[in-house]
């Protein structure tokens, strides 16, 4: 630390109390709420930004379940009820690839506003979590900032779902990171217009894609084999051409990926191309940097598309997701840290709070859960050591590189979310510490909430 300036103490006005406190509205917090909720316990949503959805909307990733295929043996629960509710509201069109419903990114601020308020959640959305409130190695609250000033929220169980295990790393449990030059790339995710729906789609048609032209540039990309025929919506050749033209620098050859779904209104929204090696999810330095080289690498990928992609001739820019896009910062060292071998090899595990289909992406290696094959996912990778009332929900949960290449994915993290939200309510109402929860109780609980467990 360099220089410093000394902060006066101060008095701080309790402005909420609560049983469960679950901060940041992602796949994981929304989903640990509303469990939390239906288990019969108040509970606070805490959220920094002006929506709840975390990634799906902030961020503006619309693939949900896109790994979903025939065979593949799903977990229910909450991140089932998120696409159905979605599709129901008109917030959600059949995705490309597979057997699933795409969310529309804004659409879903409306689902989840109303899956919020059905469950009776309280919401504090504008408030940023800036300090833990300990009492000893307890978390008893948090210290939120926001326009009306520094606040503390009171609760007796917390849940850190802020994708970045904020409050885990400020209350002392102990976390790491991948190292920089491993981070998995950040994204400026964007939405355009003036798309002709169906010269696009001719293209398409005309040369499909598969997940083996992955491999084909800039990019390794280790499959099990069987998913090398699947149809992807790929668009890497029209920015190898633009290289080979000199319109994109070589450097640049880390641009394409997927396009998401293409309207009728001639929008083409979940636009995954811009690839950034090297961004701190957790420094606001690097993620100013990061952002604004996303948002001119998004133009030139425009640029190309419109130069070489059929229908994207009258392509431009609509939207830029709100905030650049992080699949990969701090996780906790958890009481389990999911392995490897247990996302490759259909872990089970006693403490199962949810299953995930064998969906490996992330680090070079896509596996796609077209057998049926799943894992199960453990109570104690939300358990971080050293500190009490705490969980982690999200992709923070304990596990090493290859393991949060499947826990990261939105459905799983929705999975860690539920688990997190009936564990955090029952040791309230059990009056049971968080890592001594009857779990048996979590289970039925879980099952009860239409949880597949096993
Ligand atoms: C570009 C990109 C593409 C992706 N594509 C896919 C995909 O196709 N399919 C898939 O399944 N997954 C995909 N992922 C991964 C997935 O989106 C994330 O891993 C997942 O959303 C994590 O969920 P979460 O609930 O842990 O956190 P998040 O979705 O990140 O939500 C965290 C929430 O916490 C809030 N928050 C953070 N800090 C604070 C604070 N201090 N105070 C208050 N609130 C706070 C944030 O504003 C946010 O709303 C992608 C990720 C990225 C970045």
């Amino acid at each position: 630390m360099g220089e410093v300036i000394l902060e006066p103490a101060r008095e701080t006005a309790i402005i909420h109390r609560t049983d469960v406190l679950v901060v940041g509205a992602g796949p994981g917090g929304l989903a640990a709420a509303l469990a939390a909720a239906r288990a019969g316990v108040e509970v606070c949503l805490v959220e920094r930004f002006g929506c709840y959805g975390g990634n799906i909307t902030v961020v503006g990733v619309e693939g949900f379940a896109w790994y979903r295929h025939e065979a593949t043996v799903e977990a229910g629960g909450i991140g089932h009820e998120f696409e159905a509710r979605a599709k129901a509201m008109g917030a959600a069109v059949p995705e490309s690839q597979s057997l699933s419903y795409e969310l529309d990114s804004e659409g879903f601020k409306l689902v989840a506003d109303r899956l919020v308020e059905e469950a009776g959640v309280h919401g504090m959305l504008h408030r940023a979590f800036v300090a833990p409130v300990m009492e000893g190695n307890a978390i008893v609250g948090i210290v939120v900032e926001s326009k009306a000033g520094r606040e503390a929220i009171l609760a007796k169980r917390v849940i850190d779902a802020t994708g970045d295990a904020d409050i885990a790393a400020r209350a002392g449990a102990p976390v790491f990171k991948t190292p920089l030059e491993e981070v998995q790339a950040a994204s400026v995710m964007f939405h355009i217009a003036g798309v002709d729906k169906t010269r696009f789609m001719e293209g398409v048609r005309a040369d499909p894609q598969t997940y083996k032209d992955w491999s084909s540039g800039e990019w390794e990309v280790e499959t099990d084999g069987k998913e090398d025929a699947l149809f992807s919506p790929f668009l890497g050749k029209p920015f190898a051409q633009a290289i080979r033209d000199g319109l994109l620098p070589a450097e640049l050859n880390t641009i394409g990926g997927t396009w998401g779904a293409v309207h009728d209104s001639g929008e083409m929204t979940y636009m995954n191309l811009v690839h950034l090696a090297g961004c701190d999810g957790v420094d606001p330095d690097s993620l100013t940097r990061f952002e604004v080289e996303g948002r001119r690498q998004a133009m030139q990928a425009i640029e190309v598309l419109r130069r070489y992609t059929p229908g994207c001739e009258g392509a431009r820019l609509r939207n830029f997701g709100m905030s650049i896009g992080i699949r990969d910062s701090r996780k906790i060292d958890a009481l389990y840290n999911m392995t490897e071998a247990d996302v490759r090899n259909q872990a089970r595990f006693e403490d199962s709070i949810g299953i995930y289909p064998e969906f490996i992406d992330g680090y070079g290696i896509l596996i796609i859960p077209t057998t049926g094959r799943y894992m199960h996912i453990p109570y104690r990778a939300m358990l971080p050591k050293g500190v009490e009332n705490l969980l982690v929900a999200g992709r923070a949960i304990g596990g090493d590189k290859v393991a949060h290449a499947a826990t990261r994915n939105m459905a799983c993290c929705a999975v860690a979310g539920q688990g997190a939200g009936v564990a955090a309510a029952l040791s309230v109402r059990l009056g049971q510490p968080l890592h001594a929860v009857a779990i048996g109780d979590v289970q039925s609980e879980l099952l009860r909430q239409g949880v597949r467990l096993h």
